[in-house]
């Protein structure tokens, strides 16, 4: 920042917003709703401190010996600073030089007619810009240079940390805001003498509408914001319920910030799975909450889970049997080895469920995690057929797997149960032995 001047000049801010956003200008409560991508916003600093105060100013945020000025105030506060390109200049003109050299760019649109431009005498359409790609700074620099409107453009880079803060603010404020809803629900359920699970859908004209719509309202947000804020506050409390409080400063943790993706893909998991992720991140094992399919988890909680994982692989063994007949032979032969694994690891399950073994030997070095995994990630043959197979024999082995920790938990199926299983290993065997008959016969 020390080598920006502090003569007058014109500016460029360069904003990122990762995800659409709805931005509340003002008190008056005009509010638009930004798609997301990079932004670019033009402004001259002509006043005392010149170009180092001004951009000093702009990478602050409000609250921070900083008020709501401009409408760029506001958008700030959403996006991330990337960077600023700027030239030192008396003749303020230059400003709306600049903005039009930025209508120019390849998919520059304007996003807000006259956003930053309310006292622009020079018929700028606007002073802010959208761009779906990062905009070049050369093609830019290039373009003013040849119009003799600058120099030199200069290029400060704003550092990642600041950025990193940014995104903790935005889904942390985004649980606070979806909270508020929860937690209003709460208190109206018991008092409207409706089923709970009647509070449940967001769909119109049901009692949660109305209030999401009130609360919406309040907060100065869209109605879509709203109910994404919800989604995302509840999978924020569900693993609060299955992990713990300890899981807050986890998920908004300045330094090593979480991503909302994740957050919601680890709340639709098992809560094992859940607390294994955040243990990994205290214990320091991982950086992510983020599943992984390599996290090592026991998640069977019943034998009928292990028959129903049969019955899919069955159903999908179905699926590719019939694709296999048009398919190209690498993929048949390919097909064929993991088909193989399938039958084999079944015939093994049903084999140790029926003699009721207990040991570690019972998930043999066949079908031991590494080695499938490393069949599994194997891209040498791709497309959505073999995808098939490879999630069949995933599904297959998962239940070897959890077996000892099955039998350790005392998770041993009755008779009718037994049976079935039985039942569905000799079906998997069934196709399994056609798609190598297939194979054979092309070979
Ligand atoms: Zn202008």
């Amino acid at each position: 920042m020390n080598s920006i001047p502090i003569t007058s000049g014109v500016y460029v801010l360069v904003f990122h917003l990762s995800r659409k956003t709805d931005i509340t200008f003002d008190r008056k409560g005009s509010q638009h709703s930004f798609p997301p991508g990079w932004y670019l916003y033009v402004g001259s600093a002509c006043g005392a401190g010149g170009l180092r105060g001004r951009l000093a100013r702009h990478q602050r945020h409000t609250g921070d010996r900083k008020r709501f000025h401009w409408h760029v105030d506001y958008f700030r506060e959403h996006a991330m600073l990337c960077e600023i390109w700027y030239c030192a200049t008396a003749d303020s003109a230059f400003e709306h030089h600049w903005a039009k050299t930025l209508t120019a760019l390849a998919g520059a649109t304007v996003p807000v007619p006259k956003f930053g431009a309310s006292d622009c005498n020079a018929q700028c359409p606007s002073h802010f810009f959208h761009l779906s790609g990062r905009p070049s700074t050369a093609a830019f620099r290039a373009s003013v240079e040849s119009q003799n409107l600058s120099t030199k453009v200069f290029v400060e880079f704003i550092e990642e940390p600041r950025g990193k803060k940014q995104a903790v603010r935005e889904i942390h404020f985004e649980y606070l805001l979806g909270r508020q809803f929860l937690e209003r629900r709460r208190r109206a359920i018991p008092e409207s003498g409706l089923e709970p699970g009647q509070w449940d859908s967001l769909a119109k004209h049901r009692p949660a509408r109305q209030l999401a719509e009130q609360v919406a309202e309040q907060m100065q947000v869209s109605f879509p914001a709203i109910t994404e804020a919800i989604a995302f506050a509840t999978a924020v409390e569900t693993l609060i319920e299955n992990c713990g409080a300890d899981v807050l400063p986890v998920l908004f943790d300045p330094h090593r910030p979480q991503g909302r993706k994740a957050i919601m893909r680890l709340s639709r998991t098992s809560n094992v799975r859940q607390q294994y992720r955040v243990a990994g991140v205290i214990e320091g094992r991982s950086r992510s909450v983020a599943p992984h399919r390599d996290d090592s988890v026991y998640d069977t909680e019943s034998v009928r889970e292990v028959l129903s994982r049969l019955q899919r692989v069955r159903g999908i063994l179905k699926i590719l049997l019939d694709q296999l007949r048009t398919a190209h032979e690498d993929v048949v032969s390919e097909a064929n080895r993991l088909s193989r694994l399938c039958r084999l690891s079944a015939q093994r399950l049903g084999d140790c469920l029926k003699s009721r073994v207990a040991s570690a030997s019972a998930v043999s070095r066949e079908f031991h995690k590494k080695t499938i995994m490393s069949m599994l990630r194997s891209k040498a043959v791709t497309g959505g057929t073999i995808g098939l197979a490879r999630l069949a024999l995933r599904f297959t082995v998962k239940n070897l797997w959890n077996y000892e920790e099955m039998i350790r938990r005392g998770l041993v199926p009755t008779e009718k149960e037994l049976q079935e299983i039985l039942g569905e290993v000799k079906e998997i065997h069934d196709v399994t032995r056609k798609i190598e008959c297939l194979a054979g016969s092309q070979s």
